[in-house]
């Protein structure tokens, strides 16, 4: 029964903020940041003739600098992620300024997600798992196979079943683990060429990592034909806020269209909808990130975002738009 295609709660897209500790550049530097609680972060000036008043925000879980990716897992995303098992689709995402901790954060919920979902395959022996991997990164709303050396954009394509698929996309059968960890690592090395061919490339462009799970029980187990389950969970590493706040602010560089990121702005208002309530018009097809997320997102999927932040004062504008995103997310 535990196979059952489970029916979602009306679940609320679960919201973490992480903290990063301040890094050697910043050493200088001082913190208006302090976790008060596991879901309350606490703004408190340390420039004394700012008359700026202590502000705290509250999410369903806070994570300072001394806590560790394991403990973001599994606080923030390992429920979400492993929703996949039951058959439930969901996304997991990394929003944030550059250099906030998106990839180191993104990085190790992957791993540990993957962990899980193998270990949760041993020890259910009487079912037969199928389990495929695909990788793209969307740059200027142009998507990118990152397991493929061709880097001609891909076309997507509306599929009355699947619905938005990615066209002429690799998606590789994983043989076991170790299959998965070598392609992780190609995508890692496809995305470093695309920085140095692109500047800024990777504060630019959002990368997308999807592990689709298809399982049904053993036929020895007699019983007839067993239905199937099929699922996926996207790993998601987005670029840069930093461009999307800039430009929703001053609205300026409205003629520079290539700087505005069509991708992160949809996916806000389409967060901001989904968490309001889930009525009305959601703008899933005004982007590539949400049309192609769009059967992960909302309805019956699970998503869990990790807002990261720099602690330092010269980030305090940043870091309070990272929040006031996460505000508008639960
Ligand atoms: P982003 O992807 O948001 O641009 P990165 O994940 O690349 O940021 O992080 C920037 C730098 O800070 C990297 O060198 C990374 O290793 C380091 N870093 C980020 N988060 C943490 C953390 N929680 N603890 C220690 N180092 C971190
Ligand atoms: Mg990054």
């Amino acid at each position: 029964a535990a196979w059952e295609k489970v029916e979602a709660k009306e679940e609320r897209i679960m919201v973490s903020v992480r903290v990063r500790p301040l890094n050697g550049r910043e050493s200088g530097d001082s913190s208006d940041w302090e976790c008060i609680s596991p879901t309350t972060v606490m703004f408190r000036s340390t420039v004394p003739d700012r008359a700026m008043f202590p502000t705290a925000y509250t999410y369903d879980r806070v994570f300072g600098p001394n806590c560790s990716t394991r403990q973001v897992y599994e606080e923030g995303a390992k429920e979400v992620a492993l929703s996949v098992v039951s058959g439930i689709n969901s996304s997991i995402f990394a929003y944030g300024q550059t250099s906030s901790g998106k990839t180191y954060t993104m990085t190790g919920i992957t791993e540990y997600s993957v962990m899980d979902i193998y270990d949760y395959i041993e020890k259910h022996p009487e079912r037969e798992f199928m389990l495929k991997f695909s990788a793209i990164e969307i740059y200027n709303e142009a998507v990118r196979d990152l397991l493929s050396h061709d880097t001609t954009p891909l076309r997507l394509l509306d599929d009355p079943e699947k619905g938005t698929t990615v066209e002429k996309l690799t998606e590789e059968t994983l043989r076991d683990k170790d299959h998965l960890r070598d392609l992780l690592g190609m995508c890692e090395a496809q995305r470093e060429i695309g920085e140095t061919a692109l500047n800024e490339a990777s504060s630019r462009s959002h990368q997308i990592l999807r592990l689709t799970i298809e399982s049904s029980v053993k036929q020895y187990l007699g019983r007839g034909k067993s239905s199937t389950l099929v699922s996926c969970v996207n790993f998601v590493d987005l670029a840069g806020s930093e461009r999307a706040s800039q430009t929703a602010s001053a609205g300026m560089r409205l003629k520079e269209g290539s700087h505005i990121n069509r991708s992160l702005l949809t996916l806000g208002k389409v967060v901001r909808q989904l968490s309001k309530g889930r009525n009305g018009h959601i703008p899933y097809r005004d982007s590539k990130l949400t049309r192609i997320l769009q059967s992960s997102l909302g309805g019956n999927a699970r998503t869990a975002i990790v807002c990261t932040m720099s602690p330092a004062h010269t980030h305090i504008e940043q870091s309070r738009n990272t929040l006031l995103f996460a505000t508008c997310a639960k």
